[in-house]
This record gives structure tokens, sequence and C-alpha cells, in this order.
């Protein structure tokens, strides 16, 4: 049971020093109650409140990461139902499966080594394979798993077979790279838990509905394993929708342990749209792992962007560091670019700039991480500010002209600029940045 605000608080030291950072014991004790702040900020609690608390403070969706190194996919940490009230912690991961009745293992085995892209400065991929075991064969199973082993030692794996020996198999295998063993269910709940815990791995629990999930996840937890991922057995939309709610809401508000592990959702369809869709439910409702069939370039891209648009913190804008940026070899002569400093923003300028294939220069302005139309309009993109920058950022040492292209949608700003840094002309580039490219070849 969760302890409230004021029962944290007669655990403290109560001498209000503020060393957490918080004005007093009882705002911080607060936090802690809300889970917005962490034990360890207190450097003078004693042990035992240290043990009494632990249960208190800590996430209500337990943190469980499966892989090991730059690859490792953490989960759950997870601590509030809307991303507007706190940041979302860790997010989902997809996982394509495998199975080991397939001929193509060593193909999709390829595909999820090179799903990897690049998209406002963060590398975004398929993170993990799901190992099915579809022939209920345990030797097979292992050749699999072995395969998958050679090939692609450092990606998560997610071991899916409700045979036991089959897991012991193939587990075997990936015994120091924290791989997950999913199928653990009514019918095999002790054998599986006891695989898990030979091999310290987590435990994927699958149940028919979320009453038969709690009562399973207790049980196991009895029989000594504690890192889970659960699955309601949901399949169709609406019920991935609606148990991925009710887990997520009883785990953060009602504090309610035996749902609080991170949530698996198969979203496999031939339908490749439809699994799409399936999987954008999952990534915007509380699944830590989506399980795929497929990952075509498409699908990677519109799962990856809503991930990664969901998963920044709403509070920060993301943005880059303002300097001149460099694109290609420019020389003196190349083309002066300005633009602001939000991520997404600097991201498509400077990629249509490459397109161009015309080196160039991109002055990239603080405006406190908003586009360009934002920042005009909120005055932090303004012909003062632009003038200023340019002749702070020392760029007139660098290139020998002094031609400065602006965007088209602050054409506006033209004049004023000229105004303000003399000896300069000002040419108006295009409104959006796709029509980057043929303005510059126009120029060279
Ligand atoms: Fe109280 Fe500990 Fe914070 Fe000091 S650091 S104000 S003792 S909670």
């Amino acid at each position: 049971m969760a302890l409230t605000g004021v029962e944290i608080f007669k655990l403290l030291p109560k001498t209000n020093c503020k060393k957490c950072g918080f004005p007093t014991c009882l705002a911080f004790a607060m936090k802690l109650a809300q889970r917005q702040a962490s034990l360890d900020l207190c450097p003078d609690v004693s042990e035992e409140a240290r043990q009494k608390l632990g249960e208190a403070s800590a996430p209500p969706v337990r943190p469980i990461t499966f892989g090991t190194g730059d690859k490792a996919v953490k989960m759950g940490e997870e601590t509030v139902l809307f991303r507007h009230d706190k940041r979302f912690v860790n997010p989902c991961a997809f996982a394509l499966e495998i199975k080991d009745t397939g001929d193509d293992i060593n193909s999709r085995i390829e595909e999820v080594m090179n799903s990897e892209i690049e998209r406002v400065g963060q590398k975004l991929r398929v993170d993990a394979i799901a190992l099915m075991n579809d022939s209920n064969d345990a030797g097979k199973f292992e050749t699999a798993a072995k395969i998958i082993a050679q090939k692609a030692p450092d990606v998560p794996v997610i071991i899916c077979s409700g045979n036991p020996l089959a897991a012991e198999a193939a587990v075997k295998l990936f015994a120091d790279k924290k791989p997950i063993i999913y199928g653990a269910n009514l019918e095999n709940a002790e054998t599986m838990a006891n695989v898990a815990k030979t091999y310290k791995t987590t435990l994927g629990v699958t149940a028919n509905n979320i009453d038969e999930l709690s009562s399973l996840t207790e049980k196991i937890k009895s029989f000594g394993v504690q890192d889970m991922v659960i699955d309601s057995g949901a399949r169709k939309a609406k019920e991935i929708l609606q148990d991925n709610t009710f887990i997520r809401r009883a785990a953060v508000k009602k504090n309610f342990k035996p749902l609080g592990y991170p949530v698996i959702t198969f979203a496999q369809r031939e339908d490749s749209l439809m699994e799409a869709l399936l999987g954008t439910i999952g990534v915007a409702k509380y699944s830590s792992i989506i399980v795929l069939s497929s990952i075509e370039k498409w699908k990677n891209l519109a799962l990856f962007t809503l991930r990664q648009n969901l998963y920044t913190d709403p509070q920060v804008p993301m943005q880059v560091e303002q300097k001149i940026y460099k694109i290609g070899e420019p020389s003196p002569t190349s083309p002066l670019l300005i633009t602001t400093n939000f991520s997404l923003t600097y991201f498509i300028v400077s990629g249509e700039v490459e397109n161009s294939k015309v080196p160039s220069y991109l002055a990239v302005m603080d405006s406190e991480g908003l586009s360009v139309l934002t920042a005009w309009a909120a005055g932090k993109f303004t012909a003062a500010k632009i003038a200023q920058f340019i002749k702070d950022s020392g760029v007139e040492n660098t290139v020998s002209h002094r031609e400065l292209i602006i965007p088209g949608y602050v054409a506006i700003l033209s004049g004023s600029i000229e105004d303000k840094l003399e000896g300069w002309k000002v040419t108006v580039g295009p409104r959006e940045a796709n029509g980057i490219p043929a303005f510059l070849r126009s120029k060279s």
C-alpha cells in the first residue's frame, strides 16, 4: 500500500536542511508520495526509514532492462498516465518476430540489423528480435536461436515459447545477454519461473484476461521471480487499448503491484497497414514492447516518429547549438543561410542543403528551440537579433561575400536586416525547406 505524504514525512529526519533541493522535509515528502522525487536526494535518511520508504518511492511500473551494452532496452519506471503531466520515461521497444519454422531467418536478422535511421539527431531502430517457437520443437528452436546468437550477438532477444524445455534450450545461448523468456501461463508457471530464476532472466507472463494476469504475477513472484513483462492476452485494437489503459491506471493511480510491470503487445497482422495501426496504439497507450511481423521502411518511419514525438519532454524544446554549421566543404564564396535552432527545423534544412550538393554555411540562431514562424511571432527571430547574431558569430571573417539567405516565411524582415547589417545583401530563400536544393543550385 502506498504511503501518504504525512506518513512519509514522519520517517524523514525533519531538519529542513534543504539538501534534497526542497525547502522542507514536508515538501519533499509530498513529492515522494506523488513519485515525483527520488529518496536518494535526502542524504540523511536512516537505513530503517529507507527500507520502509523503499516501496513508497519505487516507481509504480517496475524498471526492467533486457539486452546488454549499447543496445540494451530499458523499460518501466513510468509514473504518469498522460505526457502533459510529466514526460514518459522509457520509449517502447519494437521487436521483429522470427519463427523457428521460417526459411528466412538470416534475411530477417539482416533487416533488424539494417533498420537504424537517424532523425533529428537521434538514432532510431528496431530494438529486438522475438524468436517464436512455432514448431513447438526444442531442437528446431535451439537451432534458430543459435543462428540469432551468432549473427546478431548484440541484439536483445525475446525467447517466445510456452514449452519450458524449448525455452531453456534457447536461453542457454543468451545466458549473459539478459534475454526475456516469454510464455509463462497458468499451466507452466512454476517450471517457467524456475527456468527464469536459473538463468536470471525477465519472465514474460501471458493470461486470458487481466484478473488471471494479476493473480499469475503474484504466484510467479512467490516462486522468487521479480522481473516480469506482462501480456493480458489482448490482440484486437479495442482490447489492447482497453487492457493497456487499465494496467497503467491500476499501477500508477492505485499502486497495484500485481500489474506494475512493463507490457508486451503482440501486434502481428497479415495486413501490414493494420499492423502499423495496432503498433501506434501500443506506442501511444503504454506498451513497453511491440512485436511486429514485418518491418518495412515506411512502417518503421511512422512508428519511430510517433515514438520519438511522444517520448520527448514536452517541457523542453528540442534544440541544437547556436553556431555556424558547415555543410559539405564550403569555401569563402559559398552561400550563407540562416535558420532557427529548433531541432526539427535544423535537421530538415541542413538535410535539404546537403541534398543540393552545394557546399554551404548554415547559421543556426538560438530561438529557444522554436521554429522559424513561431520564433518570429514570439520576437526571438527579429531583424535586430539576426543582425546582432551575424555580427557576433564572426562569419564575416569566414565568407568573402556579404549575402545572407533568410527563410521565405520571414521575407518581411529582409529590408530591416539590411538596414541593421551594413554592407550586407539579404536574399529571400524558399518558404519550404524542400525548395532549397533547386534554389541553391540556381545560384551556383
Ligand atoms: Fe529533510 Fe532530508 Fe530534505 Fe534535509 S535533505 S530537508 S532532512 S528531506
